[in-house]
């Protein structure tokens, strides 16, 4: 007898999870708040579509720090080279960059969205076609605790199912769908979650003098959107570990954002929530050695001014001249040896991470120890979880796409396999 299954939530996460599903023969319906599926999947695909990494498993697995241990399994059985093989099996093909980011050969997202969803729908080979109902927003239980609520344009109906999965994303650009409106109904039925908070995220500065909030005006109404590259960053980590990584940021108007600050931003964010205020040090020249940066700052300038000086010397203008500017007393940029010590380790310290809604993704949710090995909420039975809901978070660099899968992947086998022990 055919079983049915609800997936709700037609990111990547669900879509694996109905895939899954399909192959074992059930019936798969897919419901989805927004008109189609996988907005955010499409929007991760405009900067080009980061859908895995290529470092050897212990490093890969290192990215998802304290749920590394939880997701092991699931990346094990789905991990870099099966994302790979199944982009394959969807006729896109991918490259490994420069970074060690891997990436479809046209990084766009579109084509493999298109495929998949084609596929899905067409079924064959024993599988059947998995039916969408898009513009369905899921409201939680019927009175009865097992039959699922939608409203769409008709009213509200429910929807009965041999199980369901639910995939419905974090908290971030909630506007792609994704708002984190299930943590009420999941915590009203007993699941444990882990509060959503913003992770890969910008974040605002503190206020750089004592009349000022954030930037200075000056900064802000000449620097905002400006790139600081190349620059390094050094900030310590929750287990008081060091760490310095290169890349570059953005100055916003209210304090920074970009990749190379998204690398940091766990461990910022929660200093933060258990300090008030996070620190990092900025090294503005990363290529220059402390004592080549001192013999230029201590090089006579004449009439020069000091901004002069510095771009003529040592290559430093636009903005990085005015962070400078902005964090120093008159006293530091006119010492010529603090002033080396400053450009190479300038203190910035940050008041708050930028609000979940602007945040690339998600902290928190459905913990794994509410969940079996399968997936399914222990409070809940039938009722299995993936994706960015669950309460792990990684780095950008293709971490998260391959988690949203490899959960996804897992809550599928795990409906089926529960299915198959009955
Ligand atoms: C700008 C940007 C760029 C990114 N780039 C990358 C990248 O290059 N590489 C990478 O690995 N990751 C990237 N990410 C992250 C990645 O896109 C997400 O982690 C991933 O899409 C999460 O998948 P998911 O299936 O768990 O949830 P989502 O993709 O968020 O999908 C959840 C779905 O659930 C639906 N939904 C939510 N609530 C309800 C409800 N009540 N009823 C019905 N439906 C509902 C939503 O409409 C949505 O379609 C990027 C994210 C952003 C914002």
């Amino acid at each position: 007898m055919t079983r049915t299954v609800a997936v709700i939530g037609a990111g990547p996460a669900g879509l694996m999870a109905a895939e899954v599903m399909q192959s074992h023969g059930a019936q798969v319906h897919v419901f989805d708040a927004m008109p189609s599926a996988g907005r955010k999947f499409l929007l991760a695909g405009i900067g080009g579509l980061n859908l895995t990494h290529s470092e050897a498993m212990p490093g890969f697995l290192a990215r998802y720090a304290a749920r590394a241990p939880a997701l092991r399994p699931l990346l094990d059985a789905f991990g870099p080279d099966a994302v790979r093989a199944w982009a394959q099996s969807l006729g896109v093909k991918t490259f490994v960059g420069s970074s060690g980011r891997v990436f479809p050969t046209d990084m766009k997202a579109a084509p493999l969205l298109r495929a998949w969803l084609h596929r899905l729908r067409a079924g064959g080979d024993g599988r059947p076609p998995v039916q969408f109902h898009m513009r369905h927003r899921w409201l939680g239980w019927a009175d009865d605790g097992a039959a699922l609520r939608f409203a769409n344009a008709e009213g509200e109906h429910v929807f009965a199912a041999d199980a369901a999965v639910l995939a419905l994303g974090g908290a971030s650009w909630p506007r792609l769908g994704s708002d984190g409106a299930w943590v009420p109904l999941l915590q009203a039925r007993g699941v444990d979650i882990a509060p959503l908070r913003p992770s890969n995220c910008g974040f605002d500065v503190a206020p750089t003098g004592p009349d000022r909030g954030g930037w200075s005006a000056h900064l802000r109404e000449r620097f905002a959107g400006e790139p600081v590259k190349p620059v390094a960053i050094t900030a310590t980590d929750s287990a008081g570990v060091e760490h310095r990584q290169q890349g570059e940021f953005v100055v916003t108007e209210t304090g920074i954002e970009g990749s190379l600050v998204y690398a940091f931003s766990a461990g910022l964010r929660d200093a933060i929530a258990a300090r008030g205020r996070a620190t990092l040090t900025l090294d503005l020249l990363p290529q220059h050695t402390p004592e080549q940066v001192r013999a230029e700052t201590r090089h006579p300038r004449g009439t020069r001014s000091l901004a002069t000086h510095l771009k003529s010397r040592l290559h430093l203008h636009g903005v990085k001249t005015a962070l400078l500017h902005e964090l120093l007393s008159p006293a530091q940029l006119n010492d010529p040896d603090a002033l080396a010590g400053f450009i190479k380790a300038l203190p910035l310290t940050l008041a708050a991470p930028r609000p979940i809604a602007e945040a690339i993704s998600s902290a928190g949710g459905v913990r794994f120890e509410a969940l079996s090995a399968g997936l399914m909420a222990t409070a809940v039975p039938g009722l299995f979880v993936a994706g960015e809901m669950l309460d792990w978070e990684a780095p950008t660099g293709g971490y998260l796409l391959t988690a949203c899968l490899a959960t996804g992947r897992a809550a599928g086998q795990g409906v089926i396999d529960g299915w198959n022990a009955a």
